[in-house]
């Protein structure tokens, strides 16, 4: 038995803000505005674990009125949501995300953005597929005022756990 989510993200460009995508802080002269550290990668990768839980979205568990998650570390609340996520039984088995963004270039941040979140996600790096493109200059994304992340997760049940009784059978 498998179950499949979907996410998706988008934020905005402003100047004064650090760039952090997948947990990693990418040299570029705009970050991206938000409540939280504006992480999309870790944003859309955190909707797509809990609808396949349906176990509701980013917004519902950590709402952006709440001041405890201003500026918040997005792989945290990652972290937390996976837990979230296992905690009805169901563990990650992989995911893929699309990083859309015009400038600045991602391709050479994609192998630290996977180390981090299989780190942050205890899995392999091979369960987790991360890749970069451009909007071939269109609309928003295009125009550079922002990017967007789509991501697809599976989860797998989480093996039973042994209990003092099936350890003596
Ligand atoms: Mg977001």
């Amino acid at each position: 038995m498998i179950r499949v989510g979907t996410g998706y993200d988008s934020h905005r460009f402003a100047e004064g803000r650090p760039l952090i995508l997948g947990g990693i802080t990418i040299p570029h002269d705009r970050g991206l505005t938000g409540h939280s550290d504006a992480d999309a990668v870790a944003h859309a990768l955190t909707d797509a674990i809990l609808g396949a839980a349906a176990a509701g979205d980013i917004g519902r568990l950590f709402p952006d009125t709440d001041p405890a998650h201003k500026d918040a570390d997005s792989m945290r609340l990652l972290e937390e949501a996976h837990r979230v996520v296992q905690a009805t039984g169901w563990t990650l088995f992989q995911c893929d995300i699309t990083v859309i963004a015009q400038a600045p270039k991602l391709a050479p941040h994609v192998p630290d953005m996977t180390a981090r979140l299989a780190e942050v996600l205890q899995v392999q790096q091979g369960q987790v597929s991360v890749k970069a493109k451009t909007n071939e200059g269109m609309g928003f994304i295009g125009r550079g005022e922002g990017i967007a992340v789509l991501a697809a997760a599976t989860l797998v049940p989480l093996p039973p756990r042994s209990t003092p009784s099936s350890s003596l059978a």
